[in-house]
């Protein structure tokens, strides 16, 4: 089996999914839908829970008729949980929300779970401080997350959220449990996690899950994400030897220096994808219609890139 040209591993909330909403948009499923039909290995390396990339991504991209065979990959809670996409069952899924019962077709890292009574004192600390603002995402399988209510003042959230964060923080370190489970706060998050998780271990599973069904790994890939923690996506793969590309959708913090080229939206822009001044979902849907177009002109021409093209 000769390698597909390419493959992506991408961030979701950020590069596909709204921060606002929490939606990914059609223009981008419909993308994903035409890499798949070429074959394209794509790994969704997400910190979110598996039940978000079964109803916000698999399930669109199956009504689209993008996932016959394809080589796409879910990589959950920053690698504590992960799957084939070709692994879970066909018809309606029932909801995966369950720690104490997880599918078969799901793999999860056991040593990475957050035992149930230390996970209950988490979520204290946090109601302590943010409850109403941050609710506990109670889809995880392995970390312990909260997330801001979508339409909290963000002014109100901020402040609630980086309490929560301490409380937690303190009460880990008093229990002797900061050196194996750490507190990660994000725009619109805290994730209190195994330290192994990471991006880079996403990408692991994304290698050992193509490696036991015998697709062949790419020369080159392309990753995105909105955080600086996505970086680590490409800089693994650059250790490695591969040929990467990191497009950030979110740069306003400043484009660290790698060793790699870092994509941003005025360089898609340059090409004829999008606007300098885009941000997240709206650079990731720049960036599978410049690989889209690239894969064409490749030589992979079909109507598939030429639609995608604007
Ligand atoms: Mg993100």
């Amino acid at each position: 089996m000769t390698p597909a040209p390419l493959g992506l591993l991408l961030d979701v909330d950020g590069p596909l999914a709204s921060t606002e909403t929490r939606r990914v948009p059609d223009e981008v499923l419909d993308r994903l839908a035409a890499l798949g039909r070429r074959g394209i290995p794509v790994g969704f390396n997400t910190g979110r829970s598996v039940e978000f990339l079964l109803r916000h991504v698999l399930e669109p991209l199956r009504e689209r008729g993008g996932l016959d065979g394809t080589p796409f990959y879910g990589i959950s809670e920053k690698g504590a949980v992960w799957f084939p996409f070709s692994a879970v069952p066909a018809g309606e899924v029932p909801p995966v929300d369950d720690r104490e019962q997880v599918p078969d077709w799901l793999r999860r890292d056991e040593d990475m779970v957050i035992e149930p009574d230390l996970a209950r004192a988490i979520v204290q600390a946090n109601d302590d401080h943010a409850r109403d603002l941050q609710p506990e995402d109670r889809t995880k399988l392995a970390m312990v997350s909260f997330e801001m209510e979508v339409g909290a003042d963000r002014e109100e959230y901020e402040p609630a959220r980086d309490a929560a964060a301490q409380a937690i923080e303190a009460m880990l370190a008093e229990r002797g449990e900061d050196g194996r489970i750490r507190v990660d706060p994000t725009v619109i998050s805290v994730d209190v996690e195994h330290v192994r998780s990471g991006k880079d271990l996403g990408l692991e599973r994304c290698r050992a899950l193509m490696a036991e069904a015998g697709v062949p790994f790419p020369d080159r890939w392309f990753t995105a994400g909105d955080s600086r923690t996505d970086y680590a996506m490409a800089d693994a793969l650059h250790e490695q030897g591969v040929q990467v590309s990191h497009v950030d959708v979110r740069p306003e913090d400043g484009v660290p220096e790698r060793p790699y080229p870092v994509i941003t939206a005025a360089d898609l822009a340059e090409r004829g994808f999008g606007d300098a001044d885009d941000v997240h979902e709206q650079v990731g849907a720049s960036l599978l219609a410049w690989v889209l177009s690239e894969l064409s002109e490749g030589g992979h021409d079909d109507h598939d890139g030429a639609a995608a093209r604007n």
